[in-house]
């Protein structure tokens, strides 16, 4: 289950879990509903319940959010259902309403995290308050812009810091809303190993069947948590409600999430996998070696030619060295994109050293 999850990682977030698994319904829309989601989830085994009150939309038409208007909404929740309860804020208004009503948790929204102005602004507002907050990717790829982010809270004084990996925006016709790119999150967990990394399928999948597989990714990927939406009754959500589901449909997946740990100590484990492991870092060093005999060979190329008065580039020869390369890699089942991007970077490495090769002794030469 969910909750034994990486509980170590939160250190002062401790006081947030179990479970690390925050829940709610994109927007606050009426009190009934705020509060009857809220129950629900809290029957689903959820403790921190999120909802929306200022929604930054595409369009203006759209419904934009109750704003402070659902503040004591959420109050209700904390008070009689003794649930954490969180809300995104965009701007220093937002902070200050949110800190006065004395919610539990804060996030920044993916088009906030865009805007280090907004970001500032927040950080500033939050100065002196040890309120934890959650920070969404930006809608942009962009690691550092995400990292900015979690800087300025940080310098704020913020000690309680989250990511949230919610996907990036594309253009054209895709499975999911968002593009899922694990490698930026990845990152983040390299560069911030204590600091937990949420992951929200329901913002990455945009439409509810899909909110499984991705929140079974983030698991396999070690991911320290979930955001998903939640709503009492998804198809009548004011915003979102493609990828909503029901409380019970949450509890449901979430009971059916395999959790993986990082590690185990079993010695059986351990053992296949550190002789694995060896046999990995034995394959690097052979490849590592070859890698440099290919350049030695490489440069005696480029010195031929040089003899010879050859161009560094030979019309084909590069199509026929992928051509090579591919079918081999095909019977060895390996991704025809993988191989060709490998292949470019040494070709383009193999260029390099020849055209060095090439200018070795050239410029000496004008010297003498
Ligand atoms: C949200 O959580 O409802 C939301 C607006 O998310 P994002 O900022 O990821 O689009
Ligand atoms: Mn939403």
């Amino acid at each position: 289950m969910i909750k034994y999850l990486g509980v170590e990682k939160w250190g002062l977030w401790k006081s947030l879990c179990p479970p690390l698994v925050v829940a709610g319904p994109c927007s606050a829309e009426t009190e009934e509903q705020v509060y009857g989601t809220a129950a629900a989830l809290k029957a689903a085994g959820i403790g921190v319940f999120r909802a929306g009150l200022w929604k930054p939309r595409t369009h203006p038409a759209s419904f934009e959010g109750v704003g402070e208007r659902g503040l004591p909404w959420l109050v209700r929740v904390q008070r009689e259902l003794g649930m954490r309860v969180a809300t995104e804020v965009a701007n220093a208004h937002h902070v200050e309403q949110a800190l006065h009503a004395g919610l539990d948790l804060l996030w920044l929204g993916a088009r906030t995290t865009a805007n280090p102005f907004a970001v500032q602004e927040i950080a500033d507002a939050l100065q002196g308050t040890d309120i934890p907050v959650l920070v969404k990717n930006p809608v942009n790829p962009d690691l550092e812009l995400w990292l900015g982010a979690l800087e300025r809270l940080e310098r704020a004084g913020i000690c309680r810091i989250g990511a949230v990996h919610r996907g990036f925006s594309a253009y054209g016709e895709m499975k999911y809303r968002n593009l899922p790119q694990w490698q930026l999150p990845i990152e983040i967990r390299r560069r911030c190993p204590d600091m937990p990394v949420l992951c929200d399928p329901s913002h990455l999948a945009g439409r509810r069947e899909y909110v499984r597989e991705i929140a079974q990714q983030a698991m396999d990927l070690g991911f320290d948590g979930l955001m998903v939406e939640s709503h009492v009754c998804p198809e009548q959500a004011l915003s979102d409600a493609a990828q909503q589901l029901t409380p019970a449909a949450l509890g449901e997946m979430l009971a059916g999430l395999v959790v993986r740990q990082e590690d185990t100590e079993n010695p059986v484990y351990k053992a296949n996998i550190d002789e694995l492991r060896s046999r990995i870092d034995a394959i690097d060093n052979e490849l590592v070696d070859l890698l440099g005999l290919r350049m030695e060979i490489s440069a005696q190329i480029g010195e031929y030619k040089k003899q010879n008065n050859i161009t560094i580039l030979q019309t084909g020869r590069w199509e026929k060295v992928l051509e090579r390369v591919l079918a081999r890699g095909a019977e060895k089942g390996l991704d025809a994109g993988f191989l060709e991007r490998i292949f470019t970077a040494i070709h383009r490495a193999s260029i390099d050293r020849q055209s060095n090769v090439m200018q070795d002794g050239e410029s000496q030469g004008e010297n003498v």
